[in-house]
């Protein structure tokens, strides 16, 4: 059986390839652009290969009680729309996806709305949401007979690269810039069993070394040009609409780095709405760190036509990310969903991360951009009172322990950098302390802590 029904379109100048013909660098020979998946039998109403929308949401519902490990995927559960393999027995699977929506009733609460969520991906196996890229792009490697796979990063695409690349019994190669390195999340590659390189330079320059090495050796690119990637981080996108009975909410709020995550998002939206599967797709909005907003400014500058390069700083490491590979994509996503590209400074990051927290709720701080975005968008008066609004955090709190630690310990953030917030930082501030070890103690603790 052949389940492969994709081809692979140019972002840029349109043409249309097969996908073993693309280069080992993802990019187009004729104008260097990004390619994205499509699925020409989707497009005739009357084709066979057209998924049909009702006996989809059937068949998906039905596979939550199956005993096949393919249908514990939230991905694969939903592998009519990803048909990028010739077999899905050869999907690498870590159970990933089938993330919590969670109700956020204090946020919520404090910003006057009534229906406000968090798709909280980082939920996943490896702590973030690129499994759900990891394991539909890691399977076509195997497919395609790939030994060796390999990733630039300094952190959760390396976590989940390794991760997916041992269960598949494939080599790992992790490139990352001496010197400037999360060695949190790069625990993680290491007991994956990566074979992790730093070099002397920074992340582009990290970029540009592996692009030579994969056009000479026969290792598989995974970083997030490669656009099967995107095809696994759509499905969030199902799987929210599939919780709000399929109703989509009005508002989409994702962090922005790469900016492949927001593209795959509106990816997944636009294709159920072309196939009947929702009515419509929620506006999507991004936001990036102030210190690492190329996005914000191509849209200030040029409406998002132009992208100049930034160089990034921000203690939200996983939106470190000055050139963002996928920023049409991104641009274009937002302009058709009539979305808004937003930035949070330093001090807005660490309270609105501060204030998930305080639900219960531990993210990254790249991922808490969302909540200070919505925020802005609130006192702007652009959301309404009783407007479905989802948040997309992107990654486990427990990926960056020392951010949480600094901001409770008071050490996070420069006194310029926390200018105006100085009230609100001090009221989410949990320092531990000191007590005598003796009950009278302790509850004296508690009772100072209630006052
Ligand atoms: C990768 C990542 C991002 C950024 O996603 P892009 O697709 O690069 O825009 C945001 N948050 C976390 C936790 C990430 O790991």
């Amino acid at each position: 059986m052949n389940d492969n029904l994709h081809q692979l379109r140019c972002f840029g100048c349109g043409a249309r390839i097969s996908g073993s013909e693309v280069k080992p660098d993802f990019r187009c020979v004729d104008c260097g652009d990004l390619f994205e998946v499509e699925y020409p039998g989707w497009a005739q109403r009357k084709s066979l290969d057209r998924p049909n929308a009702g006996a989809l949401k059937w068949l998906w519902r039905e596979r939550r009680c199956s005993s096949e490990a393919l249908d514990h995927s939230g991905v694969w559960r939903f592998r009519e729309l990803l048909p990028i393999l010739d077999s899905f027995g050869n999907a690498v699977s870590l159970r990933e996806g089938n993330t919590p929506l969670y109700a956020l009733p204090r946020s919520a609460k404090a910003l006057g709305m009534d229906q406000l969520f968090a798709k909280h991906q980082g939920m996943n196996p490896t702590g973030s949401f690129k499994d759900t890229g990891m394991t539909a792009a890691l399977s076509v490697a195997r497919e395609r007979g790939f030994q060796w796979v390999a990733c630039a990063s300094t952190g959760n695409t390396s976590a989940a690269m390794a991760a997916y690349a041992a269960r598949a019994g494939l080599r790992s190669l992790v490139l990352i810039p001496e010197g400037k390195i999360a060695w949190g999340k790069l625990s993680q590659a290491m007991d994956y069993g990566a074979v992790t390189c730093q070099l002397k330079t920074d992340f582009d320059g990290c970029v540009r070394v592996l692009t030579e090495i994969v056009r000479e050796a026969p290792i598989y690119l995974l970083n997030s040009v490669n656009p099967y990637r995107l095809e696994g981080q759509k499905t969030p996108a199902i799987e929210i609409a599939e919780a709000l009975d399929w109703n989509v909410p009005d508002h989409l709020i994702v962090p922005g780095g790469n900016l492949a995550n927001s593209s795959a998002l509106g990816k997944g939206f636009q294709e159920m709405r072309e196939l009947g599967l929702v009515a419509r797709i929620p506006r999507i909005t991004v936001v990036q760190a102030e210190g690492a907003n190329p996005l914000v400014r191509s849209f200030r500058e040029s409406r998002g036509a132009e992208m100049q390069p930034v160089e990034a700083h921000t203690r939200a490491t996983a939106i470190r990310i000055g050139n963002p590979a996928s920023w049409r994509k991104a641009a274009r996503v937002v302009q058709s969903t009539d979305g808004w590209v937003l930035e949070a400074t330093e001090a807005e990051i660490a309270v609105a991360k501060a204030e998930l927290g305080a639900e219960g709720l531990g993210c990254e701080p790249a991922s808490a951009v969302t909540l200070a975005g919505l925020k802005k968008l609130r006192a702007a008066g652009t959301v309404g009172d009783s407007e479905t609004v989802v948040l997309v955090l992107t990654g486990h709190t427990l990926k960056d322990a020392d951010y949480t630690i600094d901001f409770h310990r008071g050490t996070l953030l420069r006194a310029e950098e926390s200018a105006g917030y100085e009230r609100e930082i001090a009221a989410l501030r949990r320092e531990a302390r000191n007590v005598d070890a003796t009950p009278g103690a302790v509850l004296a603790a508690m009772k100072e802590a209630a006052s």
